[in-house]
């Protein structure tokens, strides 16, 4: 394919836009010269490919396709079977799984799917079992009453938001926290990493019908191994929500214990994070679930987006490379070499590092606030988010940390040398910025002070260390 291909395409799309509402093609365009001109460390983003996002853009979209491959609701849908099977075959393929479930629109949705397949298989209730048989006509007011009973209140025990936990594992503000009866396993305070014998102690007590590892902001691998002894150990369903390190057990970094597929009964994700597919979600399990999880649609879900099934099954092709291996090693070799230059600099990380793709700064080492210090950064061009740390003083609204990633600035091509000077701009905003007071003059946890010389310099900097490493090379607009 020629690099050609790529610039006309783009600029063919943009152009048949701009034919209708202008300030469209032209949002489209000013959003590629933004993301080009930030240093992205938005640990859950990255840059799909021009075919992976290409292959979004056409009549699929139009499609309906409840159902699943050769069981739709509708008819014609012999070439979204066509995509759907390819993306499934690849998600298996790649993962080593015995079914994939690949319609979720997104990872809340690979998770709504997982609970529902959960709970239809676990759940004691006659009525359910008589709904299911599609004998729906049978069942009394008395039975649905019973089935709507027998279906809430069921526990979840999953990692609390400020260890880094997910909302959808049983938070409040999320439905699965309002469903279930949660509770959570958190980290050490000593050490930060998660104590497996504190996690085992929880679900003894609380006996969950899920137990649920996965993260958004913990910087180390799991042992999932262990986990799914302690779900065997109280007859729990071991479920694996593994959106933010996808990428890294597709391209063989988690192996072994620290490898979900093999452990976890179920096994959900989202494409479009370290996996570096199109925005969307999946679910992975064995034969034992996947009845069950196949009613996703219409059960949870809406109908089926073809058009990014078609995408998912062209990004999982990509990862099967063997290069995205080398890819997955970047990312992590990248977030360890972030992590020395801040430490280096005496920055403060939960953990005291990283073994995955991520880093979790305590920015209280500086006198801020996450609130405080993303914005600082924010300013001098250096794109991060402000995270909850362990047990947080400011809470979940200005936080204390700031969560960095690597798998963004790892596709530009970024490596070793470029992190050190990463860690040094970061370093130097973090250490040059001052906490604000409010009108009142009372301390702010938002108002900062930073001198926009400082902000200025360093995003000249930053913005340098991007021009070796072009992003989409081979798409040119002008
Ligand atoms: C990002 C994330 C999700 C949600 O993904 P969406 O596609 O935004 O719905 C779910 N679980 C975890 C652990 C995540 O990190």
């Amino acid at each position: 394919m020629s690099r050609n291909a790529e610039s006309t395409a783009f600029r063919s799309a943009l152009e048949v836009v701009r034919g209708v509402e202008p300030r469209v093609a032209d949002a489209i365009a000013a959003e590629l010269a933004d993301q080009r001109e930030s240093l992205k460390l938005i640990a859950s983003e990255n840059y799909a490919s021009p075919a992976t996002l290409l292959a979004m853009g056409n009549w699929f979209s139009d499609k309906y396709a409840e159902g699943t491959v050769g069981r739709r609701f509708y008819a014609g849908c012999q070439n979204v079977d066509t995509v759907e099977a390819l993306a499934a075959e690849h998600a298996r393929e790649l993962f080593g799984a015995s079914h994939a479930y690949v319609q979720p629109h997104s990872g809340i949705d690979a998770n709504l799917v997982a609970f529902w397949a959960i709970l239809a298989d676990r759940v004691e209730s006659p009525a359910l079992r008589k709904a299911q048989a599609r004998q729906v006509n049978d069942l009394t007011e008395a039975d649905w009453f019973a089935l709507r009973r027998e279906l809430g209140n069921q526990r979840m025990l999953g990692m609390s938001l400020d260890a880094g936990g997910h909302l959808t594992h049983g938070f409040r503000p999320n439905i699965s926290g309002k469903m279930f009866d949660q509770r959570s396993y958190g980290t050490d305070p000593a050490t930060g990493l998660i104590d497996y014998d504190r996690v085992a102690e929880a679900a003894r007590e609380f006996k969950p019908l899920i137990l649920v590892a996965g993260y958004s902001a913990y910087p180390r691998k799991v042992n999932f191994r262990i986990m799914r002894e302690i779900a065997d150990s109280v007859g729990a369903t071991f479920m694996v929500d593994m959106a933010h390190f996808a990428g890294l057990v597709a391209g063989k970094v988690f192996t072994g214990d620290f490898d979900p597929v093999p452990h976890a009964h179920i096994v959900t994700t989202t494409t479009h994070k370290s996996l570096r597919g199109p925005r969307g979600g999946m679910v992975l399990c064995g034969p034992e679930l996947a009845d069950q999880v196949d009613r996703g649609c219409p059960m949870v879900l809406g109908g089926p987006l073809p058009h990014v099934m078609a995408a998912k099954a062209v990004a999982l092709a990509e990862a099967r490379r063997p290069d995205f291996a080398d890819y997955a090693q970047r990312i992590v070799d990248n977030a360890q070499a972030l992590a020395d230059g801040l430490l280096r600099r005496g920055a403060t990380l939960v953990t005291g590092g990283t073994d995955n793709h991520l880093v979790l700064i305590d920015v209280s080492g500086y006198g801020l606030t996450g609130r405080q210090a993303e914005q600082a950064l924010l300013d001098s061009g250096i794109v991060t988010n402000r995270n909850s740390v362990p047990q947080d003083p400011n809470g979940a609204w200005y936080t204390s940390g700031i969560r960095i990633g690597t798998p963004a600035l790892t596709t530009r091509g970024l490596g070793a040398t470029e992190m050190d000077a990463t860690a040094e701009l970061i370093h130097t905003v973090l250490s040059q910025t001052t906490p604000g007071t409010g009108p009142d003059g009372a301390p702010s946890k938002a108002k900062y002070v930073l001198d926009p010389a400082v902000a200025e310099s360093v995003g000249k900097q930053a913005a340098d260390l991007l021009t070796p490493f072009p992003l989409y090379p081979a798409v040119d607009l002008t």
